[in-house]
């Protein structure tokens, strides 16, 4: 197949996946739609398939009210919180010396300020949780408020392009909280020591979901090449970028590679949850691996591709020198792909925690404007931003590189 030709069903892979599914949240039922429709799509192309399935939550909310003396302010439902219909006095928080000092039993707790700049990490993220983040959950489970209304500013590098972003996110954490904006927080921060009503009209739902993997090649004791995209979307987004258009460069190589014998055995993965609390289909991979990841040649993780300004980055971390040497051979015939600094939020860093070699590929733009972007993780995150030669180049770079093995 030619780039045109590429181009053009990688249209039509990315119609499916965010106009006709959409929002693929991790629990609902357009994300099983979405691996159920992948799967038959990598078996259409011959391809040896497997689902495992994950326990996790769907969560859905029909809205949050912060209410003062008869005074209203706009509040959200942070993800995977608990609902609550609580009144108390409110007590407002800015840092962690004050919150250690500060009795905060039974009083709904405004956090705002330095404490609520960055996204606290989810209690079981197990890629990356800092020792401030638990020693503050722990301040809050152990000082039982009613509930936490959180005032944030806007942060791209840990939320994304979302504003104001929920300080939680996260199944594992029962305080019930809620989000606001900082100018709002602001505001409600005059009525310290009031009696305030808070409602949260959310729920947690036990769910399936999939991770899908696919494999081709008959060299059982040779290492093996693993790509990986994940198929998720943060809720409220159609995921184009982030990971629409990842889910497609797998379809691509599917076909591309399909009548191939390459010298490595290959495996595409389809990962669930890169944008979920608990990262449930990666940590269910390192399971069912552990003590398997020296069987690995390198991993490839495509996150983020596709973006109609600039060109797409191939980023190599920690590669062997001779992979290295081949990367470099690519990119030299492919001008359109260029070589990316490195950049750890996405799949890639799971392979590399365990010891792997790994090309992440995404969008010059993204590596560019990862600190500031306002489009992942929100509704802007539509095909309209896709650009589909890039997606198109994306797999022809990768299965050139393979090819090249
Ligand atoms: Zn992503």
């Amino acid at each position: 197949m030619d780039k045109k030709a590429l181009s053009e069903k990688s249209k039509l892979q990315l119609q499916v996946l965010c106009s006709e599914i959409g929002e693929r949240r991790v629990g609902s039922d357009a994300n099983r739609k979405a691996t159920a429709y992948t799967e038959s799509q990598l078996k259409e192309s011959g391809w040896q398939t497997e689902t495992t399935g994950l326990s996790v939550i769907d969560w859905q909310t029909d809205g949050a009210a912060l209410t003062c003396h008869g005074l209203s302010f706009e509040v959200f439902s942070s993800q995977y919180s608990l609902g609550c219909l609580v009144e108390g006095e409110l007590l407002a928080i800015n840092t962690v010396t004050l919150l250690e000092k500060t009795d905060i039993q039974d009083k709904i707790v405004l956090l705002y300020g330095e404490i609520a700049t960055q996204q606290i990490a989810p209690k079981h993220f197990p890629f990356w949780n800092p020792e401030a983040h638990q020693q503050l959950i722990s301040l809050l489970e152990n000082g039982h408020p009613k509930a936490l209304v959180c005032a944030t500013a806007r942060n791209s590098a840990t939320a994304g392009g979302v504003y104001p972003f929920p300080l939680f996110e996260d199944g594992d954490f029962d305080i019930p909280s809620v989000f606001m904006k900082e100018t709002e927080g602001e505001r409600l921060l005059a009525y310290t020591g009031q009696t305030v009503k808070l409602a949260s009209k959310a729920t947690r739902i036990p769910e399936t979901a999939f991770n899908v993997i696919a494999r081709r090649g008959n060299n059982p004791t040779g290492k093996r090449i693993v790509i990986t995209a994940h198929i998720d979307t943060k809720i409220g987004t159609p995921g184009a970028i982030d990971n629409g258009t990842g889910i497609t460069v797998l379809l691509l190589l599917a076909e591309l590679l399909k009548d191939d014998a390459p010298n490595y055995p290959i495996e595409l993965v389809v990962f669930n949850g890169e944008d979920y609390y608990g990262a449930p289909g990666q940590v269910k991979y390192i399971e069912q691996h552990a003590g398997r990841f020296g069987d690995i040649l390198l991993n490839i993780n495509i996150d983020g591709a596709g973006y109609k300004e600039g060109l797409s980055c191939f980023s190599p971390i920690g590669l062997p020198e001779d992979l290295s040497d081949t990367l470099h051979e690519v990119l030299r015939e492919a001008p359109e792909l260029i070589e990316g600094k490195p950049w750890y939020q996405g799949d890639h860093s799971l392979f590399l925690q365990q010891g792997c070699p790994a090309i992440a590929v995404t969008s010059q733009w993204f590596i560019e404007n990862m600190e500031c972007q306002e489009i992942t993780h929100t509704p802007k995150d539509t095909p309209g931003i896709v650009d589909y030669e890039r997606v198109a180049e994306c797999a022809l770079g990768i299965a050139a590189f393979i090819r090249k093995l």
